[in-house]
């Protein structure tokens, strides 16, 4: 199925958004081009007037001046423009890859290779920002400037026109070819020099190893083999670099030659086609210097698009992802039991983890899952919290389907603390509201309270205003917080995973206190190995 083309959708709707912008754009580009193209005019007037010996008018010499100074300003603005107009996509595009993240459903996100959603952010966005800044718009300038000097030229000698017609499409076989090969040393080169650099941490890594195996020369080999690498890509790039330039300088001094050798021929048929006067042969000169600059550029130019497009289809490919179930039913206060399975059945992918399996609690309960490490416990929770759907079977929440509640509803009905605290950057209050501005103070010190932690937080530096970090406080008072962060919504179940399997026996006890208290009249399901004395209630054999 082909992806529906989201970044030429949002390319377009920012152009709109910022269409002075755009405008502003056209019009430099179109500027510049004119702009260009007059001073050699003026230029060739000037020498006809000199050559002619008659006296030069100072405006004759101001207007050169002028447009010189006109079109460097219209470049230079077109450059700041799409500058701006590529950070202006670049937002867009990254804020709705990183909307798009939040939206997609579990199932999706276990699939993502980290490395490669970092390359779509980074990598990818950046291309389409170098489509902008030197792709598209620069190669639209650089045509139009090309096939302007041709008209001038042609205006001026049909000869010289014909000659370039000819000779341009060549040159620019012969600049495409130096410039890939150029690009695949440069390629070849990255790849040696990342090699070489790996090549050092991976030595330390496994000092012992080599020293134990008496691996020392080979490793000094090996690395030998990757300088050895970077340096030949290198005298490649170098040698591109060094035969580019004065071919294209003799070429142009062929050029001009021959034009100049047919224009001083007295040969009637030659000179309708390559007769000029001095001054347009000093303008014609000029024009032929400036027009192997876009033809280079516009390999560039090509070669950007190309690696843009890649990085497009990427990014489509990304933003057509599935995105989570459309989820907005609350549960209701109708007689059914609070968390139950009926006949569920899940895996990942093809792996059958749960099979065929129901219970049930009722509000207020308080049960233990118990079961083999990877029987899927986790995975129950997992399909409550509505983070998966069952292949098979239902999960219901006071005969809700989980999946279908929505998430502004979840933390009123979940209170969720997993086996290890998970920090969010910000403050002590921001772990346990993470964020949630109907979260009140008082909430918030009620839940501290509740788990025994108000008065540890109370006497960090800026009480609950302290800033996190991961030395502020012990595994135990992790674990607290993570019980009031659970119970600060004042949630109807709790989820309890495993929480106590980290700690030593003493802080598991202060622990199991602050479960107690937060456990009264409320309905707990958790996991353990060992079974909660606070429990008391039923054991669900997983
Ligand atoms: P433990 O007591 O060790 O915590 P558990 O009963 O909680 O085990 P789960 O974490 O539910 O077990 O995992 C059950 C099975 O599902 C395991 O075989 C695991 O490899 C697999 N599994 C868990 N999470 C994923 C995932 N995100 N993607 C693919 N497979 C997974
Ligand atoms: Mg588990």
């Amino acid at each position: 199925m082909k992806d529906k083309n989201y970044v030429l959708q949002m390319i377009l709707s920012t152009a709109l958004r910022f269409h002075w912008l755009g405008l502003g754009i056209l019009l430099t580009v179109l500027g510049s081009v004119v702009a260009s193209l007059i001073p050699p005019l003026v230029l060739g007037k000037v020498i006809d007037q000199l050559a002619a010996g008659t006296a030069l008018p100072f405006s004759l010499i101001a207007a050169y001046f002028i447009w010189i100074l006109v079109s460097g300003i219209l470049d230079s603005s077109r450059e700041s423009l799409l500058i701006v107009f590529g950070q202006k996509i670049t937002h867009a595009l990254r804020s709705s890859l990183s909307e798009k993240l939040t939206h997609l459903s579990a199932d999706t996100l276990n699939e993502q290779e980290p490395g490669a959603l970092v390359a779509r952010f980074v990598g990818d966005v950046n291309t389409v920002e170098t489509l902008f800044t030197s792709g598209i718009i620069s190669m639209f300038a650089d045509a139009c400037k090309m096939i302007s000097i041709l008209f001038v030229v042609w205006t001026k000698t049909k000869g010289l026109a014909l000659l370039l017609l000819v000779l341009l499409p060549i040159i620019f076989l012969f600049t495409r070819s130096v410039q890939k090969k150029t690009l695949a040393a440069q390629l070849a080169n990255r790849a040696a020099v990342s090699r070489a650099v790996n090549h050092i941490p991976e030595s330390v890594h496994c000092i012992r190893t080599i020293h134990t195996l008496g691996k020392e020369p080979y490793m000094e080999k090996r690395y030998d083999e990757y300088i050895g690498q970077c340096y030949r890509a290198i005298e490649k790039t170098n040698f591109y670099d060094s035969v580019y330039s004065p071919v294209i300088l003799i070429l142009n001094a062929m050029i001009v030659a021959v034009v100049m050798l047919f224009s001083a021929s007295g040969n009637a048929g030659i000179l309708a086609f390559f007769g000029m006067s001095v001054g347009t042969c000093v303008a014609i000169i000029n024009y032929i210097a400036q027009v192997f600059s876009p033809l280079e550029s516009l390999g560039m130019e090509i070669q950007t698009i190309q690696s843009a497009v890649a990085g497009v289809s990427r990014i489509n490919h990304f933003l057509a992802q599935p995105e989570r179930w459309a989820a907005d039913d609350v549960p209701k206060d109708v007689p059914s039991h609070c968390v139950e399975l009926r006949n569920v059945t899940f895996g990942y992918d093809e792996n059958v983890v749960l099979k065929d399996v129901s219970f049930f609690v009722d509000t207020g309960e308080q049960v233990t899952l118990a079961g083999r490490t990877g029987a899927g416990k986790s995975t129950i929770f997992k399909l409550l919290l509505g983070l998966y759907q069952p292949q098979s079977g239902e999960v219901l929440i006071h005969g809700v389907n989980a999946a279908t509640i929505a998430d502004h509803a979840k933390r009123r009905i979940f209170g969720y603390v997993e086996q290890s605290f998970q920090m969010v950057p910000g403050t002590v209050k921001d772990q346990i509201t993470l964020f949630d501005h109907s979260i009140t103070d008082e909430m918030v010190y009620a839940a501290a309270k509740l788990v025994g932690i108000h008065e540890t937080i109370c006497h960090l530096e800026h009480g609950y205003q302290t800033e996190c970090a991961p030395a502020l406080l012990s595994q135990g008072q992790w674990q607290l917080l993570s019980i009031a962060r659970a119970v600060a919504a004042e949630p109807q179940i709790l989820l309890l995973d495993e929480i106590t399997a980290n700690l030593d026996a003493e802080t598991e006890k202060t622990v199991l206190k602050a479960l107690r208290n937060v456990s009264a009249d409320r309905t707990v399901v958790s996991i353990s190995h060992r079974i909660y004395d606070h429990t008391g209630g039923k054991i669900i054999e997983i």
